[in-house]
Order: C-alpha cells, then sequence, then structure tokens
C-alpha cells in the first residue's frame, strides 16, 4: 500500500513557498492562496496531499462557482492559459518543489488535476524519494 503522498508547493512567479504549516490538513501542511469570488474576496488552505480535495476557507466558495487564486505572496494570479477539459474552467497551476507542476481545475467541485514533471522518469523517482514512505 502506497501512503498519501503530500506535496510541496511554490508560487510559479516569485517561487515563494505557499505552504502553511499552522494550517494542517490531514496531518500535512496546507497549501495557503489568496482566492477571489464573484462576491468576496479571502483566503483557501487546500490539503496538499495529492487526490485530496479537503479545503478550508475563509469565503463560501459554492458548489460549481470558479474562483480565482493568487499568490498571497506576490499577489500575482495563479490562473494558466489552458480549460478544464471536463468543465471548461480556467486551470490553477503550482510549482512542485521537486520538479514539474500541479495543475488544478478552478471550480469548486470539480475533481480535475494532474502532476506534469519535466522529465518524467527522474522526476518521479525523486517524488517517491522525497514523499513515497
Ligand atoms: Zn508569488
Ligand atoms: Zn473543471
Amino acid at each position: 500500500m502506497r501512503k498519501h503522498i503530500s506535496m510541496t508547493v511554490e508560487c510559479p512567479h516569485c517561487l515563494s513557498s505557499l505552504m502553511d504549516e499552522k494550517v494542517q490538513l490531514s496531518g500535512h501542511p496546507s497549501v495557503k492562496l489568496n482566492v477571489v469570488s464573484v462576491e468576496d474576496r479571502g483566503t483557501i488552505n487546500l490539503c496538499s496531499v495529492y487526490e485530496c480535495f479537503d479545503h478550508v476557507s475563509s469565503l463560501e466558495i459554492k458548489e460549481g462557482e470558479i474562483v480565482d487564486f493568487y499568490c498571497p505572496h506576490c499577489n500575482k494570479e495563479l490562473l494558466v492559459n489552458e480549460e478544464c477539459k471536463l468543465c471548461g474552467a480556467p486551470m490553477v497551476s503550482f510549482v512542485l518543489r521537486v520538479g514539474g507542476r500541479v495543475t488544478i481545475c478552478s471550480r469548486r467541485g470539480c475533481s480535475n488535476h494532474y502532476v506534469a514533471f519535466n522529465d518524467l522518469s527522474t522526476e518521479l523517482a525523486k517524488f517517491y524519494e522525497h514523499y513515497g514512505d
């Protein structure tokens, strides 16, 4: 059995860590971001475990609503020029500290996400070395 893989992510613009040690989800530091919805703005903490969609937010985000994600350090938008293949919402991307990037859908309730490595064989080996056990 493989244990949960917790991912350490950075902002693609300023390369600051997005990890929040103070707020733990599933026993791991969470990923803290600023979010902007149609009505309000606030913060969100996403679970850093791959394929876990737990999160806590200071905003009430309705099921199906699309929110904008911003880096809490440099305040740049984290949306990438890519549409979700499942629902058409913009995708959001972070840099993985071990190399590569993780991309998630910006729509609440959509489960589309993937990890892309620059060099799959070496990066994947590194990934499991860091987080595999
Ligand atoms: Zn940043
Ligand atoms: Zn989607």
